[in-house]
């Protein structure tokens, strides 16, 4: 079938993209599922700063690619040996497929599936394909499995969760990046015990879904860091009990001063020297979570004898170390019961033409979640 999508052709355009225009919107050939794969008819699609990492080349990939890796759909066609969905199913999408078969997936750990990583960093499909060509008849990669930017995609099953059809779709895609690796952080990671104290340093959608993960989870002091007074305001709103503009104040210094560092801290900006301040304003003995991903050159040191002496724990949270076919459920399920306000999420719906200004508002900090709806 022909459809439309948003294709990077080439990362590290000049800003502002709504004259460079990194994302081309054309028409491109979408093949069939094959095997194990479905047709998905785009619902909502969220501009996740991942996305924008690839246009500016701060994490480059394979080029050309279909972008966009949140999103929530209806299944419209099944390839064979699809047994788990069919044709007017509700689906999220999951940016990691998940195998089943490997180590990390057969141990409770499928954010971390090594055939689905594999896949996502050669842009193809579980299965090694990429359905996507140009009218010219040149393959387009996928991105992360998904290609949300485009009216339909086709996916492996294994990137698929299907949900409760009640749910606004344009608020379930938010469900598929945000939410999940930012409640994700808090329960799967972290853990948290109710009455912890936190900190929350970076609210993009990660950051503002890891502070309503904490408040659901029974954190009783949040703190939420930013150098926005727009995002401080809506981290307040999702239940934040302490905001610092960090071009103003300390936030170590001031966390230390409040209270003598927090249980909990985690770091989505993705900034090394932002992870030393996270570490920093932990007490002794308390946890920073790392959930921004840094440059690939940058490197990040410690006071060594501080994990021993201090009983320090630094960890890894790769989508909310989350088992998407649990957890997607369970924060729909928190969100519908009104502990998620994910709502507050989302600053704007847009359209798939609107996407390159829409980035430049995502890179300068003035949006939070921009929604592409696809719907006619
Ligand atoms: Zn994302
Ligand atoms: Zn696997």
């Amino acid at each position: 079938m022909l459809t439309r999508a948003a294709v990077l052709h080439e990362m590290q355009k000049p800003t502002p993209y709504a004259e460079s225009k990194p994302l081309v919107i054309e028409q491109v050939s979408l093949a069939d599922p094959g095997p194990g794969e479905v047709l998905v008819e785009m619902a909502g699609a969220g501009l996740c700063h991942s996305d924008l990492s690839t246009i500016d080349g701060s994490r480059p990939r394979v080029m050309p690619m279909v972008m966009g890796h949140e999103a929530s759909g209806i299944v419209r066609e099944v390839g064979p040996g699809v047994h788990d969905l069919q044709p007017d199913d509700h689906v999220v999408f999951s940016f990691v497929p998940l195998c089943g078969h490997c180590i990390p997936c057969a141990t409770g750990r499928p954010a971390l599936c090594e055939p689905g990583a594999a896949a996502n960093t050669a842009g193809t499909l579980l299965s090694g394909r990429r359905p996507f060509s140009s009218m010219s008849g040149q393959k387009i990669n996928h991105h992360l499995g998904v290609a949300a930017f485009a009216e339909h995609t086709v996916v492996a099953q294994e990137s698929l969760i299907k949900i409760d059809s009640q749910l606004p779709l344009s608020t379930a895609a938010l469900f598929g990046c945000a939410v999940m690796t930012g409640v994700g952080a808090v329960v799967n990671t972290a853990k948290i015990e109710p009455g912890s104290s936190v900190a929350v340093f970076g609210l993009g959608g990660v950051g503002l879904s890891t502070v309503m993960g904490a408040r659901a989870a029974g954190a009783e002091t949040i703190f939420a860091i930013d150098l926005l007074p727009d995002k401080l305001e809506r981290a307040t709103q999702v239940g934040a009990t302490h905001t610092i503009n960090a071009s103003e104040e300390d936030p170590v210094e001031l966390i230390k001063d409040i209270q003598n560092g927090v249980d909990y801290t985690f770091e989505s900006v993705g900034n090394e020297r932002v992870l030393q301040q996270a570490y920093a304003a932990t007490r002794r003995g308390g946890t920073t979570i790392t959930i921004g991903l840094p440059h690939p050159s940058k490197m990040f040191s410690v006071p060594a004898v501080s994990l021993v002496a201090e009983e320090r724990t630094i960890k890894g949270s790769y989508m909310g170390s989350a088992v998407p076919r649990r957890d997607l459920p369970r924060f729909i399920a928190m969100y519908q019961a009104g502990l998620l306000p994910v709502d507050k999420l989302r600053s704007s719906t847009i359209q798939l033409d609107e996407i390159n200004a829409a980035f430049d508002a995502l890179a300068t900090g003035t949006a939070v979640r921009q929604v592409i709806t696809f719907e006619k």
